[in-house]
């Protein structure tokens, strides 16, 4: 949802983008760590020899799959790197980290997907992923952000399959200054992502982030109940929901495969990578990147409100890829 919030400007002529920024420039740097002092620190070492001789490029490549990057994008870097450092006759270990750098952040800039704003002015946004992503905790940081920037958030207890969900999103709702509207336990989840969006338009609320149940991917009927929901908002908005797919990093490469269940069945418009700072397999990102083609908008940097990220190409490939030491 970054993608396009960092686009309009805010209440104040502020950004949420430029208002997390403001807020803590380090969180990537840090959220990186486990990853940069995994299997990225491996490429380091390797990258840290005088000359690389074709053995060690192979275990360039051998480390980012380890590091969860994955084959088809530990391929397509490798390729763009090596090619580089043909045509520029790069030499210095230095200079070949320098150019994968480069190529980290080109695969990792992609450009929006969102829908375009409704003229409304209301933000209508699907949050949507398995049980135990994050989800929750994901669209109270969110709510809490766009709170604190002077936005009025509803949130939709959309997950209805188990009463604990409603419950858990009232209270992180109540903590980030959230207006939530709910059913009961069982209720129809279209039902209630349906009077949500009544009561945020009366209620003239900037954003509405409609939590859904979660699906596991396997479930075939539960894939059809967010379609349900989805063509429920749909049809009651100018331009179609927004749907922010959130992902646990610590899944690594498992991740792909729930993220291409949902971009089947709803599409996604940007995912949010949530507990990277608990992972060695930061690499996903670069592997969802390229092969999804759906931009990361955050990443989740910790358990607590204030604990989210935009996702900033440039910071997270200098993050895992720090310049060598001479
Ligand atoms: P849901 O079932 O998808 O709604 O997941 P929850 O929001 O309940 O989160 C599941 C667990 O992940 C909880 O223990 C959260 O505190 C934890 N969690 C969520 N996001 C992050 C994050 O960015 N970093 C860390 N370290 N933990 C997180």
């Amino acid at each position: 949802m970054v993608c396009y919030y960092h686009l309009q400007p805010f209440v104040g002529g502020e950004t949420l983008l430029g208002f997390l920024r403001r807020q803590d420039k380090d969180k990537t740097e840090q959220a990186a760590r486990p990853t940069r002092a995994g299997f990225f620190s491996r490429i380091s070492q390797l990258l840290g020899r005088p000359a690389l001789d074709a053995g060690d490029w192979d275990e360039l490549e051998e480390a980012l799959i380890l590091a969860d990057v994955g084959l088809p994008t530990a391929s397509r870097l490798l390729a763009t790197v090596r090619e580089r450092a043909r045509r520029e006759s790069l030499a210095s270990g230095e200079a070949v980290a320098a150019a994968l750098r480069q190529a980290m952040v080109e695969v990792l800039s992609l450009p929006s997907q969102a829908p375009a704003p409704s003229p409304s002015g209301l933000r209508v946004v699907l949050a949507v992923g398995v049980n135990g992503s994050g989800k929750t905790t994901s669209i109270a940081k969110l709510a809490y952000a766009l709170k604190q920037e002077g936005q009025a958030v509803v949130l939709a207890a959309a997950d209805t399959f188990r009463a604990a969900a409603i419950d858990q999103l009232q209270v992180w709702g109540e903590r980030a200054g959230a207006t939530v509207i709910a059913g009961q336990p069982g209720a129809d989840p279209g039902a209630v992502a349906f009077d949500a969006l009544q009561a945020a338009r009366s209620r003239r609320a900037d954003v509405l982030l409609v939590d859904t149940a979660g699906r596991l991917h396997t479930k075939f009927n539960l894939m059809e109940e967010l379609k349900k929901v989805h063509r429920i908002l749909e049809r009651q908005l100018e331009s179609p929901p927004e749907v922010l797919l959130v992902l646990d990093a610590t899944m690594g490469q498992n991740a792909l495969a729930q993220a291409r269940h949902f971009l089947a069945a709803v599409g996604v418009h940007g995912i949010f990578l949530a507990k990277l700072d608990g992972t060695a397999k930061g690499g996903i990102v670069l592997a969802i990147c390229h092969e999804l083609q759906v931009p990361v908008a955050f990443i989740g940097t910790g358990e607590g409100l204030e604990d989210l990220a935009p996702f900033d190409p440039v910071a997270f490939a200098a993050a895992l890829l720090p310049p060598l030491r001479s």
